[in-house]
């Protein structure tokens, strides 16, 4: 936008991040290397609106978002990105609408799919390379199991995080660090566990806003700093006690997906 590179920033631009230039502990370098990122939302639901929408106001250059769903009435309560008006709409088409209106100097795409095996090089790789960072805001177990798998084929660092009713979890894995994987911590989709979804077992506003901003939080430092404060390590979030832990885990060294990647 108005003929700037990846290696420098327009007056708007320098207006528009200069809370955040002027961050201790941030500075122009790290603003530069936040235009220059793509990232890949899987998921533009409760968690991927509230992580797109601070992720582009924040700066990051690209953001591809991959949803296959309608927009429905029942979505409203927690998807910060629409409005009545935009029911029966595709979520990913209208997000990426919504990005760029909230920032043009960034670059919003939205993808009316569901990521698969099959098509997750083609859909990842559209036209920019690789991304640098896979966000997982989808909302059950056997499609985070399947992301989780697609990211270690294709080297791609993961962002991954759930929320359902009061609670939240977030995790970020480095395969070419091979620091674990989701299947190490969460074993393989079982038919009693995987059923659990916002649609069936409800999830109150403010979970999915705190963790799809959680999770932007992580996705700034990552992208901006090269630093992943979540190493090693699960954060499980309670909206009823208010209370944050931080669970250390290691690369299970019997994990089937993980373990013959490197
Ligand atoms: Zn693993």
């Amino acid at each position: 936008m108005q003929g700037t590179t990846m290696t420098e920033l327009a007056d708007d631009e320098l207006l528009r991040y200069a809370r955040q230039i002027l961050l201790n502990g941030w500075d122009m370098d790290a603003q530069l290397r936040l235009k220059a990122a793509h990232i890949v939302i899987v998921g533009a639901g409760g968690l991927g609106c509230p992580a797109s929408e601070t992720l582009a106001r924040a700066g990051v250059g690209r953001i591809t978002l991959i949803d296959d769903d309608m927009i429905e009435a029942s979505n409203l309560q927690r998807q910060t990105l629409f409005v009545a008006a935009d029911i029966g709409q595709s979520k990913a088409m209208r997000a990426a609408e919504r990005l760029t209106e909230i920032n043009p100097y960034i670059a919003a795409v939205g993808i009316k799919d569901r990521l698969s095996d099959d098509n997750a090089a083609d859909l990842l790789d559209s036209g920019a390379g690789l991304p640098d960072l896979l966000l997982d805001c989808t909302d059950n177990f056997a499609t985070r199991d399947s992301i989780n798998r697609i990211s270690l084929a294709l080297k791609i660092p993961l962002l991954s995080a759930s929320a359902i009713g009061m609670t939240g979890q977030l995790s970020l894995f480095e395969p070419a660090k091979q620091t674990g994987c989701y299947h190490c911590l969460f074993g393989a989709p079982s038919d009693d566990e995987d059923t659990r979804t916002c649609a069936n077992s409800g999830v109150l506003a403010s979970t999915t806003t705190v963790m799809g901003n959680l999770q932007a939080n992580t996705a700034l430092q990552y992208l901006g700093l090269g630093h992943n404060p979540l190493s090693g390590k699960l954060l499980l979030w309670d909206g009823r006690s208010m209370q944050q832990r931080m669970m250390n885990y290691k690369p299970d060294p019997a994990c089937p997906v993980c373990h013959h990647s490197s």
